[in-house]
């Protein structure tokens, strides 16, 4: 009766009917909205916006090394703030992928410029010397325009310049040949700035393996499979504690898996990138992969076509993807290996080129029109620097938690020289000492 009542007054039935549609309208209309939102948001942004919100950090650029081969480190009358495409004799070399134009283009907030000598001619020769004048050419280059480049060395660093519209100047050490199994070595680097040292290049040390090893055949010579020897953990340590940046780009499979056990801080790769989407030794496997997000840390992506398995920036974007799928996007940065290769992909060619990477991260879709799901806005902060920075600020902290811990003290063992078949040196005057 008294529903029948009310459902009988036609002006109770009309306010029914309102109330219907407004409480499908609020239902409905937030969805269309979120719908025509969702459909939009790849387009609300260009990728290369994001680098106007963090420094874009580059990890891995062999600069340095031009200036050595080209220059013999004579800077006086080089000029790094001109079109060296243009150069009479740069122009013609085919590692030259950096100048300040470019390097203003590319948007970079900040790049680690390695100081690297060759494992092949220095190891147990004049690696250490060597090394120490790639420093001082860095940063004698940093020095030189005060303008456009900002030596630093810490994370705060890295902000102070980005601050300031510099390129925060990074220096790394790129091979631990450079250290000659002394830890004093790696001290005073750590002193002079050095932020990261990469524990092999392409030879091996008495006390870690490089990347080739994993390359041997069944039917050739046994390799030096060490792995990370007993003294090369205190290497680690050491660097932990000093507050450096480990990097393990080049080493071999077994030595990556040793540094990520026993390193007390995040690691890094500098430029290497996934194996999965290329079978190359200088590759990072899956499992490596999972174990570095666990450890907390970053692998930065090569662009070198050898390594990346493709000669366009879409072969680029798949590792990027790729990596994306194993560890999310807090684990990956981009450490694009220039003046370091001869040869770069189409897209990616000099460092002016990272804008147009992050807008096909943005857009989703490969020049070859092949889509795949858009990085958001977030996501390419991370990749652009963020991610770095988080592990470079817990580098940092980890070694102020470890202040009150004395140095390593230990020599390397004539064991380990003798293992690794280098027992026997010319150029060295106390191998008598590292005898018990
Ligand atoms: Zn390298």
């Amino acid at each position: 009766m008294f529903l029948k009542g009310i459902f009988s007054n036609k002006k109770v039935l009309a306010a029914c009917a309102i109330a219907v549609v407004i409480t499908i309208c609020a239902i409905v209309v937030p969805i269309a909205v979120v719908n025509s939102y969702d459909d939009a948001q790849p387009k609300t942004f260009a990728g290369r916006d994001v680098l106007n919100m963090v420094p874009l950090i580059d990890g891995h650029n062999d600069l340095p090394f031009s200036i050595y081969l080209v220059e013999k480190n004579l800077i006086n009358n080089f000029n790094l703030d001109s079109n060296l495409k243009q150069h009479p004799v740069w122009s013609g070399v085919n590692t030259s992928h950096t100048d300040l134009p470019r390097l203003r283009q590319g948007k970079l907030g900040a790049q680690f410029w390695v100081a690297y000598v060759r494992c092949a001619d220095t190891q147990y020769k004049d690696a250490v010397a060597r090394t120490l004048e790639q420093i001082d050419v860095t940063k004698r280059i940093i020095r030189k325009y005060p303008n456009d480049l900002k030596y630093v060395h810490s994370a705060d660093g890295i902000m102070e310049a980005y601050g300031e519209k510099k390129l925060a100047s990074l220096i790394a050490v790129e091979g631990g040949h450079s250290i000659d199994s002394r830890l004093a070595v790696l001290r005073l680097y750590y002193e002079l700035g050095v932020r990261y040292m990469t524990l092999t290049h392409s030879c091996n040390q008495p006390w870690a393996d490089a990347s080739p090893v994993d390359e041997t055949q069944p039917e050739e010579p046994p390799a030096q499979l060490n792995n990370l020897s007993p003294w090369g953990r205190n290497v680690i340590w050491e660097m932990n504690r000093l507050g450096m940046m480990i990097d393990i780009s080049h080493v071999s499979y077994g030595v990556m898996s040793d540094v990520l056990r026993y390193s007390r801080a995040p690691v890094i790769f500098s430029h290497s990138s996934a194996h999965a989407v290329h079978e190359h030794h200088r590759n990072v496997q899956d499992d490596i992969l999972r174990q570095l997000e666990a450890k907390r840390g970053i692998v930065m992506v090569n662009f070198y076509p050898l390594f990346v398995g493709g000669n366009t920036i879409d072969d680029v974007v798949k590792h990027l993807n790729h990596i994306r799928s194993i560890t999310g996007v807090d684990h990956i940065g981009l450490g694009g290996d220039y003046n370091g290769v001869a040869t770069t992909p189409e897209g990616l060619e000099d460092v002016s080129k990272y804008p147009d990477l992050f807008d096909m991260l943005a857009e989703g879709t490969l020049r070859s029109g092949e889509k795949f799901t858009p990085w958001t806005e977030d996501d390419l902060k991370q990749l652009a620097g963020l991610n770095l920075l988080r592990v470079f600020r817990e580098v940092e902290h980890i070694r102020d938690s470890l202040v009150d811990e004395e140095p390593f003290e230990d020599l390397i063992p004539y064991e380990e020289y003798e293992r690794a078949g280098v027992a026997d040196q010319p150029c060295m005057t106390d191998i008598n000492i590292h005898k018990n």
